[in-house]
């Protein structure tokens, strides 16, 4: 379904993606996982074909760069930012892109309800819940039912209720067969949607490998955030990730998601390679679903895991 060879982006010296492949079969679901700038939202840009890159990328056989547009028929895109007129009703605005896409605007009704937002058209865009606004973005890239999804942090955004309407969503669209790609910061719901993992960073593709590989024990993952002197804060992600932990540089320390009985073994790891942790902590339970009545830290989990 999707095939990428060689896959290199670069803007001036950056190598914002580089020398990266990797295979998607149909129907698969692939995480993009790795720090802020990794490169993952530059490479989601080569598989739209938006700006000239070196290497090749197919989909279904046909070259995003010979045939940019016909491949790009085949994917929807939700991006990371959305864009809405806030005065707009939502009936109107998935109306306008239907013809925008020139389908029947009857498949604009189809879509709402493959998202669970039908009997809402009268409901203005300024007044939907940050779920339902990311659940209108994902019905706009369906109208045209494409084979494949892409989206970019879909639920980066959102508290935990929306963050749970998104993932049902995407769940069930998974479900039906549609192939799916997508960049997230969050363990639980890589584990929940994805069955391929592409852990990238400074452009390069690390690994692909599983959830299962990454998350052997789906519950009780824990977040542990690690301090370690600031120059070899790089370094010692580079040896984490050797050693198959998942990893993410955060803008404070880093950050490991491990299971809760093997909480002390990235600082064993980290100790046999001559890399010393400061600090640590340990961040509330990434499979937890409801916000603490009192959260003890302020920041958004997807903040946390960056
Ligand atoms: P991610 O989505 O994983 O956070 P990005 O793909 O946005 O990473 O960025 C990868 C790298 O490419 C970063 O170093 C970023 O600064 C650089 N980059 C991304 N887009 C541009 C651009 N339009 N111009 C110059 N540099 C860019
Ligand atoms: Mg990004």
């Amino acid at each position: 379904m999707i095939e990428a060879r060689h896959v290199t982006k670069k803007f001036k010296r950056v190598r914002a993606v580089d020398d990266l492949s990797f295979d998607l079969q149909a129907g698969g679901s692939l995480a993009l996982w790795g720090s802020n700038g990794a490169g993952k939202t530059t490479l989601i840009r080569c598989l739209l074909g938006v700006f000239p890159a070196k290497g090749t990328i197919r989909l279904n056989g046909i070259d995003v760069s010979k045939k940019g547009k016909h491949a790009r028929a085949m994917i929807g895109y939700v991006p990371q930012e959305l864009a809405f007129h806030d005065d707009a009703k939502l009936g109107s605005a998935i109306r306008f892109f239907a013809k925008l896409r020139r389908v029947d605007v009857r498949q604009a009704a189809q879509s709402l309800a493959l998202v669970g937002l039908s009997g809402h058209e009268s409901k203005r865009v300024r007044d939907l819940s940050g779920g339902m606004k990311q659940r209108l973005a994902l019905a706009i890239a369906l109208i045209a039912d494409p084979p494949i999804i892409v989206l970019d942090e879909p639920t980066s955004n959102l508290d935990s209720s929306g963050r749970g309407e998104v993932v049902d969503t995407l769940l069930r669209l998974r479900k039906q067969g549609k192939t799916m790609i997508f960049a997230s910061h969050r363990p639980d719901e890589v584990i929940t949607l994805a069955d391929q993992v592409l852990v990238m960073e400074q452009g390069r593709l690390v690994q692909q490998t599983t959830p299962e590989v990454l998350w052997p024990s789906r519950s009780s993952i824990r977040s542990l955030r690690l301090f370690i002197e600031q120059g070899d804060e790089h370094h010692a992600a580079e040896i984490l990730r050797e050693g198959g932990f998942a990893v993410n540089h955060a803008n404070i320390g880093l950050t490991v998601a491990i299971e809760q009985h093997r909480k002390a073994e990235p600082m064993n790891h980290l100790a046999a390679r001559g890399i010393i942790v400061r600090d640590f902590e340990l961040l509330r339970d990434v499979q937890q679903d409801d916000e603490p009545e009192h959260p003890v830290r302020t920041e958004p989990m997807s903040e946390v895991l960056r």
